[in-house]
């Protein structure tokens, strides 16, 4: 199986368990990401240009492949190994780091830009483009503590485990 077969398969199970609550704040995480999105029918994309996430107050379906669309993206900073464990199958293949740039702090691949303002998903530092001993005020700490606090809480190995890393 490819990774997209994998975040897709994810995606459609983990679906499955979310509250109305999970996927309206998905919904509103990707709204503006998807808006030209032109994979999705017209009637959805009308939808998206004309409105705001404020003004959803129930959830509607007509939203469920943005859902899928927003959980396959957060299935991609997982290595090949962690997504063939999640599935319970012997393998999944294709390019780990394809469209995925390093976090400057934890070196996992997590990004979706390089010095864009993007929050790692695993460490959660602002990529401010911040030089190494400079204080980073979003991120209240310099990029050198920053990632040795985070090393300090989480397990190394187990990181290696699941996330994209540089062998
Ligand atoms: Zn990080």
């Amino acid at each position: 199986m490819n990774r997209n077969e994998a975040f897709e398969l994810l995606a459609r199970e983990n679906f499955l368990n979310l509250s109305e609550k999970n996927k309206i704040d998905i919904l509103t995480d990707f709204w503006f990401i998807y808006e030209d999105d032109n994979n999705y029918d017209i009637q959805l994309l009308t939808y998206l240009k004309q409105h705001s996430p404020e003004d959803v107050e129930k959830y509607n379906s007509i939203f469920d492949p943005i859902i899928i669309d927003g959980l396959k993206f957060k299935y991609r900073i997982f290595n090949n190994k962690y997504l063939a464990q999640l599935l319970n199958i012997d393998i999944v293949v294709g390019n780990e780091k394809e469209g995925i740039f390093k976090c400057p702090c934890c070196n996992f691949y997590s990004l979706d830009s390089q010095e864009g303002y993007d929050i790692c998903a695993i460490c959660l530092w602002e990529d401010v483009g911040s030089n190494q001993n400079n204080y980073s005020s979003v991120n209240r700490s310099t990029l050198d503590n920053y990632r040795i606090n985070f090393f300090k809480k989480n397990n190394k190995k187990e990181l290696m485990d699941k996330y994209i890393h540089d062998d």
